[in-house]
């Protein structure tokens, strides 16, 4: 299967690793992935709300975290991960 590639400017192929998840139990909500990305792709979130659906979160857990708000805006440069202090994020490529 063919995968998005893109070209360095010296004509080099390289494959974007597009952002698939990130971690909301690690993340400590210091924004880094935040002020690095390019893209329109995180948003601060609250943890609680994103656990409603587990049911062994802790209702008092107030901390804001993190979250992908659009995916699809993610160019794959991988800029996030590099400078996540809690290796939160999941990477792929991705099909053609
Ligand atoms: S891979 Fe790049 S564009 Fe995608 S979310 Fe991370 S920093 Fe943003
Ligand atoms: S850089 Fe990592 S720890 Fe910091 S807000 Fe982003 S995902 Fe969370």
């Amino acid at each position: 299967m063919a995968m998005i590639t893109g070209r360095t400017r010296g004509g080099a192929e390289w494959v974007p690793q597009f952002v698939t998840a990130l971690n909301p139990q690690t993340c400590i909500g210091c924004g880094r992935c935040y002020k690095v990305c390019p893209r329109d792709v995180f948003e601060l979130v609250d943890r609680a709300d994103l656990m409603e659906a587990d049911d062994d979160h802790d209702d008092d857990d107030e901390m804001m975290v993190m979250a992908v708000k659009d995916g699809q805006d993610c160019i794959g440069c991988t800029s996030c991960a590099k400078v996540c202090p809690k290796q939160c994020h999941t990477h792929e490529a991705a099909a053609a």
